[in-house]
């Protein structure tokens, strides 16, 4: 088997203001493993603050793999990638292709200014997305409860809302927002808190459901969400998550305790919103999942990953 590396720099049009801090580009890894004719490809692209390894060390654990493919990385997004393009690679020698489909996928809206807010809503219905999702907690309360209902009053019986706090609230912090907007249909709010043990109040006092994302990293604290009914929906990310057979294990377990299912991409290039869409398309097909990224970007993605009408299709 051989493996190869190239490293490439993403741009985004607008720098993405999350609780974990500001992000202006992505660094990828692009990876392609051959064996004779056939080829897998892969991709690995930490995000500083989403507590994964820096590229340095992603890069390190890819460059040793290279020399030796028997041992794969251990750090997650070098393994995610390493075991999309090993899978992609297998999936190829069997000379099959996937059939031709699509997946509905939600606009990300990251704005901080009200106005802002409110114009990249209506560009987002106007484009067609059947979802919208807002970051929060990134800037105060006061400013995050004016965004929501402005974002709220834009999307209402239109299309639906859903919130990512990415864990920048404090439990008073959710419970004062959430509470303030409750009236606002929200479909969801990821990542509330840091603490998973505030996350059933918060769905009991304000009716607005939470989905898991960053603690779906840690196998105990996955656990812990069943344990406690924490979240309502997972949301999954194969690119931090060890690759598609992590995701589709996590899937189960998740579908298990009758918790929703919703793919996600981790601000990925195409290699990497590939492979997401197609396991979106397996394992929730008719959900509306965290994949239309590709339009946040300078560089144009290739079509088959660039949302149209709010959906990306399989050729
Ligand atoms: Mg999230």
């Amino acid at each position: 088997m051989f493996i190869t590396l190239h490293k490439r720099v993403l741009n985004l049009r607008n720098a993405l203001v999350t609780a974990h801090g500001n992000t202006t580009e992505r660094h990828v890894i692009e990876i392609s493993v051959s064996e004779g004719q056939f080829c897998g490809w892969g991709e690995a692209a930490p995000l500083p603050g989403f507590g994964l390894e820096s590229f340095e060390e992603a890069e390190v654990a890819l460059e040793r793999w290279v020399q030796d493919p028997e041992q794969l990385p251990v750090s997650p997004t070098a393994l995610s990638g390493a075991a999309t393009a090993l899978e992609s690679l297998e999936f190829a020698k069997t000379g099959a292709s996937l059939p031709s489909a699509s997946i509905a996928v939600q606009a990300l809206v990251a704005a901080v200014a009200v106005g802002d807010v409110e114009t990249q809503v209506i560009e987002a219905i106007e484009s067609g997305y059947p979802a919208v999702k807002l970051k929060v907690a990134a800037t105060n309360t006061d400013s995050d409860i004016e965004r929501i209902r402005v974002a709220a009053a834009v999307t209402r019986g239109r299309t639906l809302l859903r919130l990512d706090a990415n864990g920048g609230w404090s439990s008073k912090e959710a419970l004062d927002v959430l509470s303030a907007v409750s009236g606002d249909d929200i479909e969801l709010v990821e990542e509330p808190t840091p603490d998973l043990t505030d996350w059933r109040k918060i769905v009991t006092d304000t009716g607005v459901e939470v989905g898991a994302d960053e603690h779906l990293n840690s196998p105990l604290e996955t656990e812990r969400i069943l344990e406690l009914g924490a979240a309502q929906t997972f949301v999954l990310k194969p690119s931090v998550l060890g690759g598609p057979k992590s995701t589709r294990r996590l899937a189960s377990l998740a579908k298990e305790h009758n918790v929703r299912v919703l793919i996600s991409s981790f601000l990925d290039g195409p290699i990497a919103l590939r492979a997401a869409r197609d396991l979106a398309l397996e394992v929730a097909p008719h959900e509306i999942h965290g994949l239309g990224t590709a339009a946040l970007f300078v560089e144009e993605f290739p079509e088959d990953v660039r949302p149209i009408s709010g959906r990306i299709s399989r050729p």
